[in-house]
């Protein structure tokens, strides 16, 4: 609980900041493109490209 997934979209680089129980089980679709997001439990990783 409390757990925090981030969700990048691969098609045009949108984030998204989801709990983990909100995002569970579900396709998230992209806000900006509505491509299919992909989650990012280390969401440091999505850092090092800024
Ligand atoms: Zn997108």
């Amino acid at each position: 609980m409390g757990d925090t997934v981030w969700w990048s979209c691969p098609e045009c680089g949108s984030y998204a900041e989801l709990s983990a129980e909100e995002s569970a089980g579900f396709a998230i679709s992209c806000p900006d493109c509505q491509g299919p997001m992909a989650s990012q439990w280390s969401w440091e990783d999505t850092h090092h490209a800024a």
